[in-house]
């Protein structure tokens, strides 16, 4: 396998699983769909378990089934000061920095989160690009198309020349399928079909596949 790329999921796969920012902007989420479509504060955590188990996200399902406007929600829900929440994380950054491949952002936020949190992070210019939620919109993670979406825009020939890194199992599960090598971090469940797991991103390095990678 000659492996060119690294597509990272951003929330939760590059910072550690469990940050309060993840929390903030679930209620954001919330509060914009309970006032949007006079649902009860009470009902919404269901309504939005439902939307991501049937779309993939929450936004996407909104669209759809709602005519929410995208914009109007991604703004909303992310417009979210994380520097309170996410730290610079040096020995990710010394290992992104040892690693001579193209590497990319796959997330399905939007890029104004994705550059707040990479900043926050101190690891934005460590990256070749972001793919955000609007750049394969309708698509989104775990869809075929969305990853199809990605591997165009970044000019990637094949699924198999990439390594994929997500926390959420469906998104590993469907990166594998479609022949990316397809590595876990973390997780509240267990994906099916990981080809790896790590417990934290920083582990990567020690993986055989990143032996003969690294500088
Ligand atoms: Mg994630």
């Amino acid at each position: 396998m000659k492996i060119k790329s690294l597509f990272f999921d951003l929330d939760e796969t590059l910072y550690p699983f469990g940050n309060q920012v993840v929390y903030v902007l679930g209620e954001r989420m919330n509060h914009f769909i309970s006032e949007k479509l006079n649902i009860s504060q009470n009902e919404v955590r269901g309504f939005r378990d439902h939307l991501y188990r049937t779309y993939g996200t929450t936004a996407k399902g909104l669209v759809v089934e709602y005519g929410v406007d995208l914009i109007d929600f991604l703004k909303y829900s992310h417009d979210i000061d994380t520097s309170g929440y996410i730290s610079p994380m040096p020995e990710l950054r010394k290992i992104l920095d040892q690693i001579p491949l193209r590497k990319y952002i796959f997330t399905n936020a939007d890029r104004f989160h994705a550059t707040r949190v990479l900043k926050n992070l101190s690891i934005f210019d460590c990256f070749d690009g972001i793919i955000d939620v609007l750049d394969v919109f309708p698509d989104c993670k775990p869809s075929t198309k969305a990853f199809e979406k990605a591997l165009w825009m970044t000019g990637t020939q094949s699924a198999s020349e990439c390594i994929f890194f997500d926390d959420y199992p469906q998104n590993v599960d469907a990166a594998h399928e479609m022949g990316f090598y397809a590595i876990q971090v973390g997780g509240r469940t267990s994906a099916n079909f990981a080809d790896s797991h790590i417990d934290r991103i920083e582990d990567m390095i020690h993986l055989e596949l990143f032996k003969e990678f690294v500088l």
